[in-house]
C-alpha cells in the first residue's frame, strides 16, 4: 500500500489532495502518515479521522489543545509548531504534497527531499527562495520532485519524452487576475475583496491576490528556471484570459506543445499522484466547439511592475530569490492588513530589493539553509521598514 503525506492539508490544493486521494479509495488504498494544517483543527480532525492518519500536525501551537480533543481515542498522534511540522516530514512515506503557502513550506519539503521522498511541489515559494539547494538536495538523495503548480506541470507533460537541450522557449500563460481589464490608473485604489475576484480559478487567498499583481507569475518565471534549468531569456509570458492553456514548450524545429484542460488544479495534482501514469480524473472535459476562440494578449511592464522585478532577481541569482519572495510576503500581508495600496506591493519589494542585495553577498550558488533563511529574515526586516517609510509619506 502507497503511503502519502500532505503539508497544508487544509488549504485549496490540500483540498482537491484530499479530494483526489478519497476519490481513489481513501484509506482502503493509502497509508496516510501525517496530515498538516494551520488554525483549521476541526478540518484538519476530520480528514485524519476519514484517512486514519498516523499523525496530525497543526503550525498555530495555541491550536493543540483543540486538535487534541477533537482526536481523543482515534490513536492518532496530534503535535503542534514549525518544529513538529518538520519532524512529520521526517516519516517515511513514498508520496509527500507541499502545499503549504510561503516560505514555511520550505523546511518541511526539504526534509521530504533528503529521505529521497517524491515530493508533489505546489509550494513554488520553496524553489523561488531555495531552487538550487532544493535541486541539489533531490539529486543527492535520489527524490523526484514532481511539478504541481498548473503551469510547470504543463511543461513537464510537454516534455515527456523530449530532449530539454532541444527545447527554444518555455511560454507560462496568465490569466491576468481580477484586475485585468481596469484601467492602470484604478489599480493604486484596488481593494482586497476586489484583487480577489479571480475570474477562472479558485485557489487560496494569497494567491489569489498574488494573480493580480503578476507576482505569481514573477515567482512562477523564477519557478520555470530553477525547476526546469533553462535561462530567463528563454522565457516567457503571454496573457491568456480564458486560463484553458496552461503552458506552452517551444522546440528547436519550430514547433510549440500546448497543453490544454480545464482550470481544476486537481488534474496537475492527480498527475502527480498518478505519475509516471496516467489514471481517470474529475475533471470537466472541454468542447472546442463551444469554447470557439482562445486569446492571448503581451503584458504590460508598467502595470506589472513584478514581471520586470523577477528579471533582476534571476540576473542576480544566489539569495536574491529568497528576498524577493519575503518581501513579497510582507508586502501582500501589508496589503491584506489595509496597510499599503494594490500597487505599492511592488514598491516595497522594489525597495527591499534594493537596500538588502548590498548588504549581503548574493551571487553564490552554493547556499545552505542558514544562509537562505538569513537572507528571509532580512529582507522581511527591511520590507516592514519600507512600509513604515510608505505609511509616514501618506
Ligand atoms: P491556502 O492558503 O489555501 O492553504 C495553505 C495551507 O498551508 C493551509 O493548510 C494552511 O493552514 C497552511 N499554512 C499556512 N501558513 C502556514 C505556516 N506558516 N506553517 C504551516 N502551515 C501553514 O493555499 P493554497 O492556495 O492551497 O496554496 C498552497 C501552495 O500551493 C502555495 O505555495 C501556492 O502558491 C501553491 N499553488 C496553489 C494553487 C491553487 O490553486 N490554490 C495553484 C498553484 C500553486
Ligand atoms: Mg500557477
Amino acid at each position: 500500500m502507497r503511503s502519502i503525506s500532505i503539508f497544508g492539508a487544509t488549504g485549496s490544493v490540500g483540498e482537491s489532495t484530499y479530494d483526489l486521494i478519497c476519490r481513489a479509495g481513501g484509506a482502503g488504498a493509502f497509508r496516510t502518515v501525517a496530515l498538516t494544517g494551520g488554525r483549521n483543527v476541526a478540518r484538519l480532525a476530520e480528514m485524519a479521522r476519514v484517512l486514519r492518519a498516523e499523525v496530525a500536525v497543526c503550525s498555530d501551537v495555541s491550536c493543540l489543545p483543540a486538535l487534541r480533543a477533537a482526536l481523543a481515542g482515534t490513536g492518532i498522534e496530534t503535535a503542534a509548531g514549525d518544529a513538529a511540522i518538520a519532524e512529520a516530514a521526517d516519516r517515511p512515506a513514498d508520496w509527500v504534497m507541499s502545499a503549504i503557502v510561503g516560505a514555511a513550506g520550505l523546511v518541511p519539503g526539504l526534509r521530504a527531499l533528503r529521505h529521497g521522498r517524491t515530493l508533489a511541489l505546489a509550494n513554488k515559494e520553496s524553489l523561488v527562495t531555495a531552487g538550487p539547494l532544493l535541486m541539489a538536495t533531490a539529486a543527492a538523495h535520489g527524490a523526484q520532485i514532481l511539478p504541481v503548480d498548473s503551469e510547470h506541470s504543463a511543461i513537464f507533460q510537454g516534455l515527456v519524452g523530449e530532449d530539454i537541450a532541444c527545447v527554444e522557449r518555455i511560454i507560462l500563460t496568465a490569466s491576468g487576475g481580477a484586475l485585468r481589464d481596469w484601467p492602470m490608473e484604478a489599480l493604486a485604489r484596488a481593494t482586497v475583496a476586489e484583487a480577489l475576484a479571480h475570474p477562472n480559478w479558485a485557489m487560496g487567498q494569497r494567491i489569489t491576490i498574488d494573480s493580480a499583481s503578476m507576482f505569481n507569475k514573477a515567482l512562477e518565471v523564477i519557478e520555470t528556471r530553477e525547476y526546469f534549468g533553462i535561462n530567463p531569456d528563454q522565457i516567457e509570458v503571454i496573457i491568456h484570459p480564458e486560463s484553458l492553456i496552461h503552458s506552452l514548450v517551444g522546440f528547436q524545429d519550430g514547433a510549440i506543445m500546448a497543453h490544454m484542460g480545464a482550470p481544476d488544479m486537481r488534474h496537475a495534482i492527480g498527475y502527480a499522484l498518478n505519475w509516471p501514469r496516467r489514471a481517470p480524473l474529475p475533471v470537466a472535459r472541454l468542447d472546442l466547439a463551444q469554447i470557439a476562440t482562445l486569446s492571448f494578449r503581451a503584458p504590460d511592464l508598467n502595470r506589472y511592475p513584478a514581471l520586470r522585478l523577477c528579471r533582476d532577481v534571476m540576473a542576480t541569482r544566489g539569495l536574491a530569490g529568497a528576498v524577493f519572495n519575503a518581501a513579497k510576503e510582507i508586502a501582500l500581508d501589508q496589503f491584506l492588513a489595509g496597510q499599503i495600496g494594490f500597487m505599492d506591493m511592488a514598491g516595497v519589494v522594489e525597495c527591499t530589493l534594493a537596500r538588502v542585495m548590498p548588504e549581503m553577498c548574493l551571487e553564490s550558488d552554493v547556499m545552505t539553509l542558514e544562509d537562505i533563511l538569513g537572507a528571509d529574515h532580512l529582507a522581511r526586516v527591511r520590507a516592514a521598514e519600507a512600509v513604515s517609510a510608505l505609511a509616514a509619506t501618506r
